[in-house]
């Protein structure tokens, strides 16, 4: 399976002259890398003004959507418009969301829906807070969030798979501390097994499951290598197109 690797810009950079820079440099620099899946998510507005012809190198992805198509939504963008973009991803119940925005693992069931329907590639973000580790309910939240995020999405068949897990431990996020390898690769098991339970096994062997949460280009190979995950989600790191570079560079000699 071709590792996938994210960038999450979220709301960087400040001007459109820089985010076009960043763009091309990280163009430039992965342009022979044909085995990894390179995705570029940044800030909506500057989507139209990133986009190349298709097949795009890199592929671009939005950073959320809304559930309904069109209408009076004011301030919502719908998961058709990014698709009639030429989006291919869009990453969904980020912790920086549900912590600042107050979305639910029910209003993100309903954009995973939104965006299976309109063939958007969701990347689900879960995963555990500080405390709730501390207090031994990682499992628990990973499959309370599994089994609400993904209610009832089996209705898209023959998309059903194409979505991807993002196991973004919150206490990891911008914080500089990873999880340990073991760790993330007993919560990577966790949640096939989640998936498995909840839905079938067959599923569960074929979805991807990436790790998000304080990678850089040191560690980033040792989460596909050994932890066995199939791709990376880049907070920070994916601001520096010199360190991201790097990064897509070590999983591709994989
Ligand atoms: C993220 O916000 O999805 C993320 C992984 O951030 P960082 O790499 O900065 O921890």
């Amino acid at each position: 399976m071709k590792p996938l690797i994210v960038a999450n810009w979220k709301m960087n950079p400040e001007i459109l002259k820089r985010a076009k820079l960043l763009f091309d440099s990280i163009k430039r620099g992965i342009k022979n890398i044909k085995n990894v899946e390179i995705v570029i998510s940044p800030p909506f507005i500057y989507l139209p003004l990133l986009l190349t012809p298709k097949p795009s190198i890199p592929k671009l992805g939005a950073q959320d959507c809304f559930w309904e198509e069109k209408g009076a939504f004011t301030g919502e963008i719908s998961a058709k418009m990014l698709k009639n973009l030429g989006c291919d991803y869009v990453i969904l119940g980020h912790s920086e969301r549900r912590r600042y925005f107050r979305e639910t693992d029910d209003t993100v069931n309903k954009k995973i829906r939104a965006a299976l329907k309109t063939r958007l590639k969701p990347i689900l973000c879960i995963g555990e807070t500080f405390e709730e580790r501390k207090k031994g309910k990682t499992f628990q939240v990973l499959r309370m969030q599994l089994e609400k995020d993904l209610k009832d999405i089996f209705q898209f068949k023959v998309y059903s798979l194409k979505f991807i897990v993002a196991y973004e431990p919150v206490w990891t996020i911008g914080t500089g501390k990873p999880c340990p390898i073991k760790e993330a690769r007993i919560e990577l098991l966790a949640i096939r097994k989640i998936i498995s339970h909840l839905y079938d096994s067959s599923l569960a062997k074929k979805i991807k499951i990436i790790y998000g949460g304080s990678v850089n280009r040191k560690i980033a190979k040792d989460y596909i290598k050994e932890a066995q995950f199939q791709g990376l989600l880049i907070g920070g790191a994916s601001l520096n197109a010199k360190e991201f570079i790097e990064i897509v560079k070590e999983v591709s000699q994989i």
